[in-house]
Parts: C-alpha cells; sequence; structure tokens
C-alpha cells in the first residue's frame, strides 16, 4: 500500500491505479484512530470496487474551539499496517498545511440539513465536514465513496452536498452508508470511545440500551415526547453528565417529527459522558438500518 501526503504524490498514485481510466475506485475518508466500524467500510469498498483508497485527516476545520483536536487519537503507522491487511491500495494522509494552504478561503455550507442536532450542537462542524469532504471527492475523484450510518446526519449533508453540486464522482447515488459496527454490549464504535474510564465505558453501553426502549415504546404507540423524556432520564441515571438532544426525525430531512408516521424515521442522541460526547441513531418504524 502506498501512503501519498502530498497531492502530486496522491495524483501520480490515483493515475497509476486507473490507467486510461480503467477500474473502479472507492474511498473511504476517516480521522483516523481505526477500529472495526471504519475497517467494515474498507471492506465494503473492496466488495464494490477494484481499488480502495482511504483517507486519514484530522480535520481542524470541523472541530470547534473547545472540542478535542489536540487529543484527538493520531496513530498512522498502526493505522496504515491496519488498512494494508484490508487491502487497501493507497492511504491518502496529508499534512493541514497541504490541505489547506495559508492562501485557503473556501467554504462549503449545506443549508438546512446542516442546522439542528449535532449542527446546532457544534456551529461550524458541517461546514468542516462538507468543505474537507469535497477537497477529499476532488482530489481522490472516486468512483463511489462509503461513510458510516453512525454519523447519520453527516450522511444526509453529504448527500446533499453531491446532489447540489453536480459532483460527478462520486454522484450522489455512489455514496454508499455503511449500517453503524457495535461493541458486543451494543455501543457504536467510536475512536472517541477510548477516552471513555472503564467505568464510563460500562456506563456508555447504556445509551444504546436506553435507545432500544425508546423505539420499542414509539413502535408500540407511546407518545412521542413522553418517550424522549424518559430516554434522556435513563441515560443521565446510567452515568451521562448530559444529553445534548434525543428526536425523533424523518430519516431522509432529519426534520424532527413529533409522532410517528407512516414513512422511515430514525432516533438520533448525543450525550456527554465525563467529557466526551457519544452520538448515536437507530432506524424506527421498520426502516432500514
Ligand atoms: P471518523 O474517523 O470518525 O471520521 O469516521 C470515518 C468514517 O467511519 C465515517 O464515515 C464514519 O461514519 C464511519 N464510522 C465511524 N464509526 C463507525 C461505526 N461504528 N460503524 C460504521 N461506520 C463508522
Amino acid at each position: 500500500m502506498q501512503i501519498a501526503k502530498t497531492r502530486d504524490v496522491l495524483r501520480n498514485a490515483v493515475d497509476a491505479l486507473r490507467p486510461q481510466g480503467a477500474g473502479r475506485i472507492a474511498l473511504v475518508p476517516t480521522m483516523g484512530a481505526l477500529h472495526e466500524g471504519h475497517l467494515t467500510l474498507v471492506r465494503r469498498a473492496r466488495e464494490q470496487a477494484d481499488h480502495v483508497v482511504a483517507s486519514i485527516f484530522v480535520n481542524p476545520k470541523q472541530f470547534g474551539a473547545n472540542e478535542d483536536l489536540g487529543a484527538y487519537p493520531r496513530q498512522l503507522a498502526a493505522d496504515a499496517a491496519m488498512l494494508e491487511a484490508e487491502g487497501c491500495a493507497l492511504l491518502w494522509a496529508p499534512t493541514v498545511e497541504e490541505m489547506y494552504p495559508p492562501s485557503f478561503v473556501t467554504n462549503v455550507s449545506v443549508a438546512g440539513v446542516s442546522d439542528g442536532l449535532c449542527g446546532a450542537a457544534r456551529p461550524g462542524h458541517f461546514d468542516g465536514v462538507a468543505t474537507v469532504v469535497c477537497k477529499l471527492f476532488n482530489q481522490v475523484q472516486p468512483d463511489i465513496a462509503l461513510f458510516g450510518e453512525k454519523d447519520f446526519q453527516q450522511l444526509a449533508i453529504i448527500r446533499a452536498m453531491a446532489r447540489d453540486l453536480d459532483l460527478i464522482r462520486p454522484h450522489v447515488d455512489a455514496i454508499i452508508g455503511v449500517p453503524t459496527v457495535r461493541e458486543a454490549d451494543g455501543l457504536a464504535m467510536s475512536s472517541r470511545n477510548r477516552y471513555l474510564s472503564p467505568e464510563q465505558r460500562e456506563q456508555a453501553a447504556a445509551l444504546p440500551r436506553a435507545m432500544r426502549t425508546a423505539i420499542a415504546g414509539l413502535e408500540s404507540g407511546a407518545p412521542v415526547a413522553d418517550t424522549l423524556a424518559a430516554l434522556e432520564a435513563d441515560v443521565v441515571a446510567a452515568g451521562f453528565a448530559s444529553v445534548d438532544y434525543a428526536v425523533l426525525a424523518d430519516a431522509a430531512s432529519l426534520t424532527p417529527l413529533s409522532a410517528l408516521g407512516a414513512g422511515p424515521a430514525r432516533l438520533l442522541v448525543a450525550g456527554r459522558i465525563g467529557g466526551t460526547r457519544l452520538i448515536d441513531n437507530m432506524a424506527v418504524n421498520g426502516s432500514q438500518g
């Protein structure tokens, strides 16, 4: 597996993978500190393309001033070994200066779907995500790109961006969402789980448990507001410091729902345990994922 750290090296490596434009390339963007969730994306990518390009870039633009940019785990050598073992062809690992030279002035902002949920809790976060993913798409020019449903709002934003900006590579239908990979106790895998103490790690499993209880209630007709309030109370009782949001939303538009309708819905929650912010989401109403 080749590791490209500059755009010139990347371009030559991508051209070498796809001589005369032949062969399909899948892109798996990540911030590194890889776990089974990321590796599952790489495996799905291999099934659907001839070559997999992964990227590792801890994107400063998507971290708020008081967030964990400095503390975010960085382990490029270990990550590269994992990607190589999964059959990844190329790793794009630019420096911050390579991605954002001093002259950089552009921002990609996706209105509407970015506004609520994590967008409300983390101002500017999704502009940072959309900007870097737009750049990654242009740099690598993949035929398909894979993202986790773990970051459900992010996936919706990237799809909207691909549609609105007429991205050809990958176009909107070529952006593939992969179901969340979980630990044995149900906690969604996340690079941030390593911030948790053993006690917090145990408490964190209360989040998916409470979400499943809430979904069972919603699907058997319990009122939405009461169910969400009970979910918040459950996770706080289990040791979470606070809940940023617990929302039932339309699965496509992410518009909050006050009652379950006929269409696919999603339960999305963000909570803080100690100083760590965890997010999760699950399908409601028999919808997929
Ligand atoms: P990150 O490194 O956290 O930016 O994540 C990189 C990609 O991996 C994103 O598309 C995430 O949605 C995806 N991802 C992260 N955790 C999981 C998980 N537990 N299951 C599936 N995909 C995941």
